[in-house]
Order: C-alpha cells, then structure tokens, then sequence
C-alpha cells in the first residue's frame, strides 16, 4: 500500500464502499477499499431492502444465497385510537426481486467483503484511516495512518467517500451537511425465538410510545422503542429495561442478540462531488429509517458511480460524464428522505389528538382508490428515473433515464434467462425482437466497442414477475432498441432501423458532446 498507485480509493469497507470495491472490480479498475475499522460493524443498523437494492446487489455480483433474505408480505400502520389505517402491500416482486424483504446486516457486509476479494485488481486494508487529502491536476494524494501509528499516502485518480455519517471526506471537501435532527432517540432490540407466527412489518403508531416490529432471517424480530422525555440511554439498554418493554410479545425464553440506542437524522450535502472526490451512501445523505431507505440509497450511488468511474478510467468516456453522478442521485435521495420524514409524521405523532386526526384521516383516504393505491400500492414511492442527467433527450418509446425493467428473454443465441444474466455488466445496445447489431455500420461497431459498448437482442420476452403477464416494456419496446448502461438505465432509443444513428448518439453523450 505504501506510496502506491490506484485509479479509485475507496474510503470506508461499509456495506457501500464494499459495493463499490466489488463493482470497480467487476469492471477491472485498480482500486484500493480501506478502513479506520477493523471489525464489520456489529450494532443493529439496516434490516429491510427493496427490489432495486436487490437488483443492485446482483449486479454487485452477489449470487442469490451470499446472504438470507425473508420477503415480506405486507406493512401494517396501527394506531391505539382508531385501530388498522393504513396495509402496505408488498407482496410479490418486481423486475423478479421482492418488493421488500429483511436481512442481517453483518451477514450482507462479510458477503460482499469476501466477494471483493475475489478481484484481483481491488485490495482492502482495514485499521487504516484517511488524514487528509491534496487534489493535484491530475491526482488526489492521500494522507493514510495505519493503526500502528505509521503514516503512508497513496495516490489516486479519483476518491470515493464512503466514510459513513460522519464523513471526513465530506469535512475535507467543506460539504456542509444541511438537514434535520429529530429530538427523540430510539431503542433497536434484535431478539432470536420469539414465540408466535408474526410475518410482517408492523408499525404501532401509539403518541405515548411509537414501536415498530418486524420480522427478519435467522428467527430475528426487531423492535423499535422511542424513549419518553427522562428516559436515558443507560437505562433503555439494560436487560430488565428491554425484557420490560418485550413483556406484551415475548416470554424469558427470549434471547436478547443486540440492542443500541440511536438518534436519527434527515440529511443530505448540496453536492455529491468536488473535483475528484465523491460522496456515497451515508457520507452524502443520511434518513431516519422509516421507509427503510438508507442504505438502499447508498447502494443506488454505488451503481450510478462505479460504472461511470470505470468508464473514465478506462479511457471509454469524457471525465464529464462524473458531473451527471450528484445531477442524477442527489434530487432522488432527497425525495426519498422526504418520504421518510413524511413516514415519521405518521410514525410518531405528537399527542393522542393529531394522532386521531391524521390516522383517521388515512384512514378515510382508503376510500379513495386513487389515494389508496398511492399509500398501500407503493405508488407513493419515488421512481427509479431522472428527470437529467446522462440519457439522451427528448421522448422514445421508453422512458430515458428510468430502469430498463428486468424481463425473462430468449437471446438469439442461447436459452432463456434474466435480461440481467443476458446484460451483465456491460453498456449494450439491445435489440428487442431483433438483431440490432445488423443495423450498425462498420465505423459505428469499431467506435461502440472502443466505448465499451456490447451488442445483445432479445428475440422473445415475457415478464420476470409471476403476477404480471406483460410488463409494459416489451410490449411497447418491440421492433425497437435501446441503449441500456451498466446501471440497468436506459441511455437512449429509437427504431432498430435508426441503431446505428442511436448509438453514434449515444457515443456522442458519452464523448461528452452531444445531448
Ligand atoms: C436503526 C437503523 C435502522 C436502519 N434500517 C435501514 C433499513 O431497514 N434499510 C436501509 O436501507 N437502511 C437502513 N438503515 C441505514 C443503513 O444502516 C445505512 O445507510 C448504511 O449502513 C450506511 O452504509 P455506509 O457504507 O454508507 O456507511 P457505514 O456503514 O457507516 O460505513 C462507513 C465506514 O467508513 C469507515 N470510516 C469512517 N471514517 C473513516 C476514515 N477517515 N478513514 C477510513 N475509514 C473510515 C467506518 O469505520 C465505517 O466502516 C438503518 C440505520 C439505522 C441506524
């Protein structure tokens, strides 16, 4: 490590930089991942994951057993006055993944620390903390102790910040972290046999004592106590105290596995970037989990950047493309933690009577189809697409900056499988229907592939969700192509006649060029 050279270094062996590392490994980048640490850390944290973290994790590289996953059928908001006024349904998949399933933390980061290593251009060093850094034209230089007291410095063409809440490299770059602290703290107690068939999320929106409950692998439930004024955290987390709070769900028989009080926060920086150093995951943006959001987030940065890092790197793009990184997460994390807060309101109301006026009125709003389609269908959720950022402009048949959804498809050469397995990890030009390779010229395949760009066609498809026959895209994306980027979004399309035009444009965006 001493004096060494990499492309990216990867501050932080969280659950984000090691996603980072795995993906900059995946697409070949000289990388380094350190960390101050050097234990995962143990603490309750997240528990829930959505269908496009899940996505995310398979492009990591994850394969489907790395870590236990328990889908969750459906989300229920209880108040003490008014009973049951709100059930999320989140049974069933999307794009073939769980719409919400819970997992064990400690469990997904040894996966994806072991998968890192399988890399050969990445390495890892723990018990090493980043001092400083000085940006140079061309180069970062890093200042780095090792838990010995030796110092070293690497150099680096690009920083990654994936240093947690409370980011230094945040501090270095004068990233203010504007936002909000809630005034409560919260008790997380993870217990092993609990007695009953509980199989939910469960929200007990209860002014007095707020208490989610959820079920998660392994035989886990988790609770979730806020404290009353005068309650301390010394006091919250003694065993007495929490076997206290279990009493109307649990027996002795109940094994206390880990608790910790927190305090949580709505935050986001202004910019995900300066120069040559990026913020990710906790390091730009931290939620209070009510929607279960955060790391989720943290992974949909790490797909976003580490492809368009790896691009530049390899000499495939202009360095400008980096700039589309914070124009394309930042306004979607910032919806996410609005959601969040919003979630919170409903969570922990004030006092006995906005809880009866807003539980009632949610309540009332199930009456609604509209209403309650946008609450309990999910389709209060923020979208996995951009209003800008780097896809081509205007309208296509499909949506531009949104995710190419995950379909079951029969390549030309080959036998069925996920459109994912077909993509892996590449840009590709796919042709719906048909061969769109055909279609290019000699100078636009030479140029294409000098961009990293890759062909496939999907000659039959079908949905990847049991529940739906059809998603829409096939239906209107036949006799089409599209540009898809290693992220899974949609770069660009148009006619498979038009392919070749399609893809010099999207050479062109990626040259930095053209819009
Ligand atoms: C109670 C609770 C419940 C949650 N529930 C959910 C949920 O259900 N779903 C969800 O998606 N998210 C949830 N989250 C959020 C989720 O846990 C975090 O978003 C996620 O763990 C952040 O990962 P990260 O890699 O960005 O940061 P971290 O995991 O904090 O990792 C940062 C790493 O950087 C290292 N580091 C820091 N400074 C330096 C330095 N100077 N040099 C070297 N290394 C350094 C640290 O040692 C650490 O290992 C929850 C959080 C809490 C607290």
């Amino acid at each position: 490590m001493k004096d060494s050279e990499v492309d990216v270094l990867v501050v932080g062996f969280g659950p984000v930089g090691a996603a980072i590392g795995c993906l900059l490994g995946r697409y070949g980048v000289r990388t380094l991942v350190i960390d101050k640490a050097k234990e995962i850390f143990a603490a309750p944290r997240a528990i829930a994951l959505d269908n496009e973290a899940l996505r995310i994790l398979d492009l990591v590289g994850l394969s489907d057993g790395a870590f236990a996953k328990l889908p969750i059928p459906y989300v229920r908001m209880r108040c003490p006055y008014v009973g049951e006024f709100a059930k999320v349904d989140t049974s069933g998949t999307i794009d073939g993944y769980p719409k919400l399933a819970t997992f064990y933390q400690p469990e997904l980061e040894r996966a994806l620390r072991k998968l890192v290593t399988t890399h050969d251009c990445v390495a890892t060093a723990t018990g090493v903390e980043l001092d400083h850094f000085v940006e140079g034209e061309d180069l970062i230089r890093a200042h780095l102790t090792t838990a010995d007291g030796e110092r070293c410095s690497v150099r680096a063409r690009f920083l990654v910040g994936a240093d947690g809440a409370s980011s230094k490299v945040r501090a270095l770059i004068g990233q203010d972290f504007a936002g909000k602290t809630y005034a409560e703290d919260w008790l997380i107690v993870d217990a092993l046999n609990v007695p009953g068939t509980f199989d939910h999320v469960e929200f007990m929106c209860d002014p007095r004592r707020p208490t989610p409950r959820m079920i998660a692998p392994g035989g886990r439930t988790r609770w979730e106590f806020m404290l009353r004024p005068g309650e301390t955290r010394e006091e919250m987390e003694k065993g007495e105290t929490i076997r206290g709070l279990l009493a109307p769900w649990a027996n002795a028989s109940v094994q206390i596995e880990r608790k910790a009080v927190y305090r949580f926060h709505a935050r986001s920086c202004n910019r995900y970037r300066r120069g040559r150093a990026f913020l990710v995951g906790d390091a730009a943006h931290v939620t209070p989990p009510f929607v279960g959001q955060g790391l989720v987030a943290g992974l949909r940065d790490a797909a976003n950047l580490a492809w368009k890092l790896a691009w530049v790197v390899k000499g495939r793009a202009h360095e400008s493309i980096l700039e589309t990184y914070d124009e394309e997460r930042r306004p979607h994390a910032t919806k996410m933690i609005a959601l969040a807060k919003l979630m919170g309101k409903l969570v922990m109301p004030r006092n006995a009577a906005i809880a009866m006026v807003t539980h009632s009125a949610m309540k009332l709003a199930r009456l609604l189809p509209g209403l309650r389609g946008m609450i309990e269908g999910l389709g209060i959720k923020p979208k996995p697409a951009f209003r800008r950022g780097l896809f081509a402009k205007g309208r296509g048949r499909l949506q531009r900056g949104s995710l190419l959804p995950q379909m079951l498809v029969t390549p030309e050469t080959g036998t069925q499988a996920l459109s994912d397995e077909v993509l892996g990890a590449n840009l590709a030009l796919v042709g719906i229907g048909a061969n769109a390779e055909a279609h290019l010229g000699a100078d636009t395949r030479r140029r294409w592939a000098d961009h990293g760009g890759t062909t496939a066609s999907f000659v039959a498809f079908a949905s990847a969700d049991s529940e739906r026959d059809a998603t829409p895209m096939p239906e209107r994306g036949r006799g089409w192509c599209v540009v898809v980027r290693p992220d899974r979004t949609i770069l660009h399309d148009g006619p498979l006649a038009d392919a070749d035009r399609i893809v010099r444009e999207a050479i062109g965006i990626l040259d930095g060029v053209a819009t």
